[in-house]
């Protein structure tokens, strides 16, 4: 069973052809700037085998769909193709950003779930259309062949009442659902399940805490297997400090911004999204950077990485409260996989708490799931790679065998 995965953006589609039997990556690759003059497609065929081969295309992509027409080209090519008929993918795993109440679980796409999927646009209003997107070019593509949609925020659906309501008139939840739905959902589940077999216990019996650092940022507590609260809300802009998004503010900084600094509701918006976070407070949004002009002396990036691990550290208090016993900790995406002195600053002054990381271990960039704690420490703490496209896939094919 071949399976291929579709995250679909406003300008770009990344994807992944993956062989379930025994997960092998067929072929991994990026459609980029779609609609403008310099758009491009990379694909790595066969990646990490002997027959590893790039390919680059560029020329004109007006659109989704002659990206995607390209795609399939590429992927079926006489010479180099990893698939001589697109009738050879059993299925398409879309990611789908926000699903709202509506979603809990994977989903068979068909009409009713694109217009629930649309439904949810004001909840999203950049992704879900790009998601969509991708999905109509590929209904029409690969006719016949079974399109299921995986939600960044169906993990987070079991979340309780105390924890996704916003302390705002009821009504507001009523007539609009205002209320937080958690992103990453795909991530964190996926780490989560990778942690309970390395552990060799089942998943159902664990408590984590799973954190997601990249470009965006969030934490999950994780009861009994299930996600009971986490750091990202109703859109993914609260919480935790991520690489252009300011994470958790006063909401009145809104009015004020209003108010004094002439900036309109879109103004704000911009620069909440795109112009704070580590970039607002230093000017890079990636870690490597950051390391670097903190190595050169500049006391701006010096602070940028002590505000965003102390916010790390200040949730992972939130959530040990939460949870009660926690079993383990889990660091994973970009920076939480390569990044020991975030690791470990995110996690200083905890050994009252029973965890005590393992400064030797924590020295490696993590390429598989590695034990970071120390003996001694009472909670686990652990470097998992997620991958977010394999959880797609692996849901898929669950999916599809249930039927
Ligand atoms: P996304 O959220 O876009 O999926 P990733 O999970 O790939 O992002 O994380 C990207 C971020 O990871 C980069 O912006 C950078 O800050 C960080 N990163 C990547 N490699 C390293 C590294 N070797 N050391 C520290 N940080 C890194």
């Amino acid at each position: 069973m071949k399976i291929l995965v579709i995250n679909s953006g406003s300008s770009s589609v990344k994807f992944q052809l993956i062989a379930m039997a025994g997960e092998v990556v067929l072929a991994t690759g990026l459609v980029e700037r779609i609609g403008s003059a310099d758009a491009e497609i990379r694909c790595r065929l066969r990646p990490g085998s002997e027959k590893e081969q790039s390919v680059k295309a560029d020329g004109l992509v007006p659109d989704h769909q002659s990206g995607m027409r390209r795609v399939v080209e590429l992927l079926t090519d006489r010479q180099t193709g990893v698939i001589t008929d697109p009738q050879e993918i059993s299925a398409v795993g879309h990611r789908v950003v926000h699903g709202g109440e509506d979603f809990h679980q994977p989903t068979l796409l068909d009409d009713a779930v694109l217009a629930a999927i649309e439904k949810n646009i004001p909840l999203a209003p950049l992704h879900n259309p790009a998601n969509l997107d991708g999905i109509r070019v590929c209904r029409e593509l690969f006719p016949g062949v079974p399109q299921i949609a995986v939600f960044d925020t169906a993990f987070h659906q079991s979340i309780p009442p105390h924890a996704y309501h916003y302390a705002l008139p009821h009504e507001l939840y009523e007539r609009w659902r205002i209320r937080r739905y958690g992103f990453h959902g795909t991530s964190h589940k996926f780490v989560a399940g990778e942690c309970a077999r390395v552990m060799s216990r089942p998943l159902a019996q664990l408590n984590l805490i799973t954190v997601h650092l990249g470009n965006g940022c969030s934490m999950t507590a994780i009861e009994n297997g299930r996600s009971v609260d986490t750091s990202l809300g109703m859109t993914p802009l609260e919480g935790l400090v991520m690489g252009t998004r300011s994470g958790d503010l006063d909401p009145a900084i809104h009015a004020f911004l209003a108010r004094n600094c002439g900036m309109d509701i879109e103004a704000i918006d911009r620069l909440l999204n795109q112009e704070s976070g580590l970039k607002g407070l230093c000017g890079f949004n990636d870690m490597r950077d950051i390391h670097a002009a903190i190595a050169a002396g500049d006391p701006r990036a010096e602070r940028a990485l002590a505000v965003q691990t102390y916010r790390n550290r200040k949730y992972i208090g939130a959530y040990l409260a939460v949870l009660g016993r926690v079993d383990a900790i889990v660091f994973t995406a970009g920076i939480g996989e390569n990044d020991p002195v975030v690791r470990a600053k995110s996690l200083t002054g905890l050994a009252h708490f029973g965890i005590v990381l393992d400064e030797e271990a924590n020295r490696q960039r993590i390429t598989a799931p590695t034990l970071l704690s120390a003996p001694q420490s009472q909670v686990e703490i652990w470097g998992i790679p997620t991958n977010e496209e394999l959880a797609i896939a692996r849901e898929a094919k669950e999916l599809l065998d249930m039927h």
